[in-house]
């Protein structure tokens, strides 16, 4: 019996495994597969992870050759720290986040994890190792807890819970009727973005990745949610790395480093401090940001 059932139980972790980088992947970029062109060299060893320092070395990539995307990008996420990617909308923030997850390959230059090209080491330990929060997490007709669970059967209500607190929903929960057993979605309770994102967060906290990559909601929030995303965003990076995607700079006021992107250019980096001091372009996206919300 023990042989027959040893490989199923390896079976049953690698289909978990592989649907969990399946979800994610699917889920920050709308797609099923990875493109071809972007494989495990033979051989290819597990990412290790000792902090998770991030590094971009001079990336630079196009989508198709004609129209050059990133070009030159050198940035440095230490472990435990969170950077934040500000800039226009189509100067490329969610490219550097798919760079990362290795979607694609850079044309140019390299992207590294703790000191390790990820082009030389397998995709499943790079994906295992990073949680993805997409824009717009998917939500499933069923209840709150099998949508936190969603990937993690193995998950036990408590680290359930736990992930809940952190991401700041599980106050929310708690005051719905049904609690966790709650059915959300279209045929369910429907979920403001800000609810969902906290959600997603849920979610990829109960992965406990060293590295966390949060594209960022565009949709518009009321103050209150703003404000319980910061919390979550400040909890979830508790010892890990974090990259955020900004489309709202009061989510970026806290991290410790803050690059803008233009055209595909670091045209600036610094703190919030730092970089309101320079005044220059985040200065000025602050003020605009400002002013609109004050109109
Ligand atoms: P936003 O703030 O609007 O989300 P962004 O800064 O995240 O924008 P990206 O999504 O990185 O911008 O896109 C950068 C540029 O690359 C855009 O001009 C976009 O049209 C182009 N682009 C993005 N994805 C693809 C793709 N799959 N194929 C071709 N071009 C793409």
């Amino acid at each position: 019996i023990m042989q027959v059932m040893m490989p199923l139980n390896f079976l049953g972790f690698v289909y978990r495994e592989i649907r969990q980088a399946l979800v994610d992947m699917s889920e920050m970029f709308g797609l099923l597969e990875q493109p071809p062109e972007v494989q495990d060299k033979p051989e290819a060893p597990p990412l290790r992870v000792d902090g998770g320092r991030i590094e971009f070395r001079d990336v630079h990539f196009s989508y198709d050759p004609e129209r050059a995307i990133l070009k030159g990008v050198d940035l440095t996420v230490e472990p435990g720290q969170t950077l934040a990617i500000v800039g226009p909308s189509g100067s490329g923030k969610s490219t550097i986040g798919r760079l990362l997850f290795r979607f694609y390959d850079a044309s140019f230059g390299a992207v590294l994890i703790d000191g390790q090209d990820i082009r030389d080491v397998t995709q499943g330990s790079l994906h295992k190792a990073i949680g993805v929060v997409p824009q717009d997490t998917v939500l499933f007709n069923d209840t709150i807890y099998y949508n936190i669970a969603y990937g993690r059967d193995e998950a036990t209500r408590a680290q359930i819970e736990q992930a809940a607190k952190a991401a700041q929903i599980h106050d929310f929960v708690q005051s719905l009727p049904k609690g966790y057993d709650t059915t959300v979605g279209e045929r369910g309770l429907k979920l403001s973005g800000g609810e969902k994102q906290r959600v997603g967060i849920a979610r990829s906290l109960l992965k406990n990745p060293p590295i966390l990559l949060l594209d960022e909601a565009t949709s518009a929030l009321d103050t209150q949610t703003e404000h319980e995303i910061q919390e979550s965003l400040i909890q979830m990076g508790q010892g890990r790395t974090v990259m955020i995607i900004a489309h709202r700079l009061s989510t970026v006021v806290h991290a410790d480093c803050i690059v803008v992107l233009e055209q595909g250019q670091i045209v600036e980096s610094g703190n919030h401090e730092a970089l309101l001091a320079q005044e220059g372009r985040y200065a000025h996206l602050w003020h605009l940001q400002l002013s609109e919300e004050g109109a």
